[in-house]
């Protein structure tokens, strides 16, 4: 019997896999699960149980699988190993099950934008691939379904920790900054280890390609056995023989450019030319509460970047964006250091709109800017504000460089009821033209 702790995409995703693999499969969750989920399993005539786990049912299991969400230091994962039980990750599983070319995505931030570009630009050029890991399909319920000759997996840190001998043909460590300090002992160094850890099973016929500009990748190369190919972060673009395509692309920010550059060492490392990049670049469909452009409306231009969860994102996204600009900022601060926007702050920021249930450091902190500063609790308090004060040419930036749950159920929740105000806003424009 293999046992799966969790009931999450990728738990699903593991015991779907075990039992098409003929296995008898027990998922174990510490919470509820979902009915969905729960009429899914049933279907598949997969055992459950829900709001804790039966040690001496798991204890039994010729495996476990866990999911990401669940920490090593848990009681549960402790106890199952002092039994000797043999515990592995849900990536680690899946890798025993595929033949197919791995190429994996890490970093702080970029993963999805970056994940999602290689696939399109793969795609693109008719090649045999599927997209998943820690975005959107499960690595393992992508294999339950069919395996691929490509698949593109983004990796977090939480995936990668549970890893023994998974190992990408092509890795990608995009960066490494401050970010879910919480499960590392507020480490970075053990952040960036995790991290690191996508290439530790890499061999020299595989590839990492990584941003050199990153100290904490950069001094942990030296173990690693896998070619390197470094890509330069501040001029990325130069790895383009044409300059040109560069404007065609369909996104905008240095970030984007050195994602691009990423995506041109990838697709390179596989065998494609500059142009078929280009032209799949051309394409790309981005993703919603990135740097989404969400309406032009009275020559105001209104982006939703709402998965800007920590400052480095917001970084980016003030960088890339032009002036004048309203930037709405807030929710539940990480322990935030915002000193390093201040310059940008300072030469772009038309107005700063806190958006939180508790504004109180981003109103202190920006207090002396001299810019004008605005407390909002609500989003309908923020538009009616930016509607206020906004004229032709403003750009009003949603990119918050917190996390959501203070007032949303997630960023994409937050992102949508963004855009929901501002669709509204366009239905009014509409009607009082009428
Ligand atoms: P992740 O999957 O790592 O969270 P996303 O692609 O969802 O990353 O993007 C998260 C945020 O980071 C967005 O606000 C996006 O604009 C920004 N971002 C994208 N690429 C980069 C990059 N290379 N460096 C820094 N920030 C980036």
């Amino acid at each position: 019997m293999i046992a799966v702790l969790g009931s999450g995409e990728s738990a699903i995703g593991a015991a779907l896999l075990a039992k098409k693999n003929a296995n008898e499969v027990f998922v174990s969750d510490h919470g509820e699960i979902h009915s969905d989920t729960k009429t899914l399993l049933e279907k598949h005539s997969i055992r459950f149980e829900e709001n804790g786990h039966s040690i001496d049912i798991i204890g039994k299991a010729k495996l476990v699988i866990k999911s990401p969400g669940i920490p090593n230091s848990s009681a549960v994962i402790q106890t199952l190993k002092t039994q000797g039980v043999d515990i592995i990750g849900e990536i680690e599983y899946g890798f025993r099950y595929s033949k197919a070319q791995i190429i994996g995505i890490t970093g702080s931030n970029g993963k999805s934008t970056v994940t999602n570009m290689i696939y399109q630009v793969l795609k693109h050029q008719g090649k045999d691939v599927q997209v998943g890991g820690n975005f959107g399909v499960s690595f393992c319920r992508l294999l339950a379904n069919r395996d691929s000759e490509i698949v593109v997996l983004e990796l977090s840190s939480f995936q990668l920790e549970d890893i023994t001998e998974f190992k990408p043909d092509v890795s990608v460590v995009l960066n490494i900054t401050a970010d879910h300090l919480d499960r590392y002992n507020s480490s970075i160094e053990e952040y960036a280890d995790a991290k690191m850890r996508i290439a530790r099973n890499q061999g020299v016929s595989d590839t990492i390609i990584y941003n050199s500009e990153d100290e904490l990748i950069s001094r942990r190369l030296s173990v690693i056995q896998a070619k390197q190919c470094p890509v330069q972060f501040s001029n990325a673009d130069q790895l383009l023989s044409n300059k040109q395509a560069l404007a065609t692309f369909p996104f905008r920010g240095k970030h984007n450019h050195f994602n691009a550059m990423v995506v041109l060492a990838v697709a390179k490392t596989l065998g494609l030319q500059e142009s078929e990049v280009i032209e799949g670049l051309k394409n790309y469909q981005g993703l919603p509460h990135r740097m989404e452009e969400v309406a032009r409306i009275n020559g105001m231009v209104y982006i939703n970047d709402s998965k800007a969860t920590n400052v480095d994102a917001t970084y980016y996204a003030l960088q890339g964006t032009e002036t004048p600009l309203f930037w709405i900022v807030g929710g539940v601060d990480k322990g935030n250091d915002y000193s390093i926007l201040d310059d940008l702050v300072k030469s772009k920021v038309k107005m700063i709109i806190c958006l939180g249930s508790d504004n109180t450091k981003l109103m202190s902190y920006y207090q002396d800017f001299g810019i004008p500063l605005k407390s909002c609790a609500r989003l309908e308090a923020v538009m009616e504000t930016v509607i206020s004060e906004g004229e032709e040419g403003d750009r009003v930036l949603l990119s918050p460089a917190c996390a959501s749950f203070d007032l949303f159920k997630n960023y994409r929740d937050r992102g949508d009821q963004f855009k929901e105000h501002v669709f509204n806003l366009i239905y009014n424009t509409y009607s009082c033209l009428q």
